[in-house]
């Protein structure tokens, strides 16, 4: 074992269902928290108050003006919100994108945020924040920005419609795959990964057939906490940064573009790596209960192919998007694309990432069709 180290994040976590409605203002009391601003979507917004009943006379005011990926306009909103209200802490109930709202908040004010998490996007597991301005998105890491405290109560997912459970699903799957290879990754990490990825091939599938099935609700919801705590360790690999520019340039949604990217992704890291292949093909297959018999459920075959197909075929079961075409890009934009995930990619990635890599993988991803997975060439 090559020498390692870990940076363990703080952060309490509270799982369960019914957890949002039974545990928030015990949560609130704990901190101290008297004068809180509510961050949520104005869909949300009636679902939240309900929950919100038993800690009422703690809520100062409530922000619905969320956006994806965080515009610096939102973020300065949501800050003199919370400035004028005299907020003493910040509630995020939502997706990633509400909880990236309250980080913004945080981010300069330093107010501690509790987050009651939606979707399985992982964001509250970590100190990355992001924020967009003029199509760049720029992020970073900072422990004010991590939730002090994070309540995964499963009930609430249960009306996220089955795409955006997918992509989601597929976007956590991705943190635990990157935790492999990412420039933080350990020995520990690397557990939490196989867990979650076993755990999200357990219950995606369930969910997608059928969104109130709770155990598989359950499932998933526990894995994208795995997923998110992991990557909130290992960082950004390959995958994420790839992924950071398709969202802020072009605007690509984010936890589908996740889903197409990955397993292009894998295929291409999978060769330098074949143990953590192995170790992340195992996992899918424990988690979908495949005996190994099937196409997906071979082990890995030192080629480092069918991890990747395996999650290619995991995200096919679950009806996910395939290509970036679909996504909204075009073969034009991959130039202006490859220009800017070049110098972010990681230094440690497992093999070298050449101009011609990135073409290759993103017009594999582009185009989306599952025998382009095995275009991308294993290094010499
Ligand atoms: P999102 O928060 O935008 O939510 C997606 C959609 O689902 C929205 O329309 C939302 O209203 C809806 N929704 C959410 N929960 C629902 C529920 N339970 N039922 C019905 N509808 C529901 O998307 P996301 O994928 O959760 O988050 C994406 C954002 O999070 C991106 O900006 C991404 O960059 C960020 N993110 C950050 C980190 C981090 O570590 N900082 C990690 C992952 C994602």
């Amino acid at each position: 074992m090559p020498p390692w180290s870990l940076e363990s994040l703080p952060g309490r976590v509270v799982f369960g269902a019914g957890v949002a409605r039974t545990a928030l203002a015990g949560e609130l009391e704990r901190l101290g928290a008297t004068r809180v601003l509510v961050v949520t979507t104005d869909r949300e917004r009636a679902r939240v108050e309900v929950l919100l009943a038993p800690a009422a006379d703690r809520i100062a005011g409530t922000f619905t003006a969320v956006r994806q990926h965080v515009p610096v306009s939102t973020a300065q909103a949501a800050r003199e919100l919370a400035a004028r209200v005299g907020a003493d802490a910040v509630l995020a109930v939502g997706g990633g994108s509400s909880i990236g709202t309250a980080k913004a908040i945080a981010l300069t004010t330093g107010l501690p945020i509790v987050a009651v998490p939606t979707t399985y996007a992982g964001s509250e597991m970590t100190p990355v924040w992001g924020l967009t301005e003029d199509g760049r998105k720029t992020t970073g890491r900072d422990q004010r920005v991590l939730p002090r405290t994070v309540l995964y109560d499963p009930e609430l997912t249960v009306s996220l419609p089955a795409a955006v459970s997918a992509a989601s699903g597929l976007n956590a799957l991705a943190h635990a795959v990157e935790a492999f290879w990412a420039p933080g990754a350990n020995p520990v990490t690397a557990v939490l990964a196989a867990e979650a990825i076993r755990a999200l091939a357990a219950g995606l599938p369930g969910v997608v057939a059928d969104g109130t099935d709770r155990p598989a609700r359950t499932d998933a919801l526990y894995g994208a906490y795995l997923a998110g705590s992991a990557f909130a360790v290992a960082g950004s690999g390959l995958h994420h940064k790839i992924c950071h520019v398709l969202g802020g340039r072009y605007n690509l949604p984010h936890a589908e573009t996740h889903a197409v990217v990955l397993p292009h992704v894998l295929a291409f890291n999978a060769p330098a790596v074949p143990a953590a292949a192995a170790r992340i093909a195992a996992a899918l297959h424990a988690g979908t209960g495949n005996s190994g018999t099937g196409t997906g459920a071979k082990a890995d075959d030192g080629t480092g192919t069918s991890a990747a197909t395996a999650v290619a075929e995991l995200a096919g079961r679950l009806g996910a998007p395939t290509s970036l075409a679909a996504l909204g890009l075009s073969t034009a934009d991959i130039d202006g694309a490859v220009e800017e995930i070049l110098p972010a990619v990681p230094p440690t990635n497992p093999r070298p990432v050449h101009r011609s890599d990135l073409v290759q993988l993103l017009t594999a991803a582009l185009a989306g069709r599952p025998d382009t997975l095995s275009t991308v060439e294993a290094p010499s």
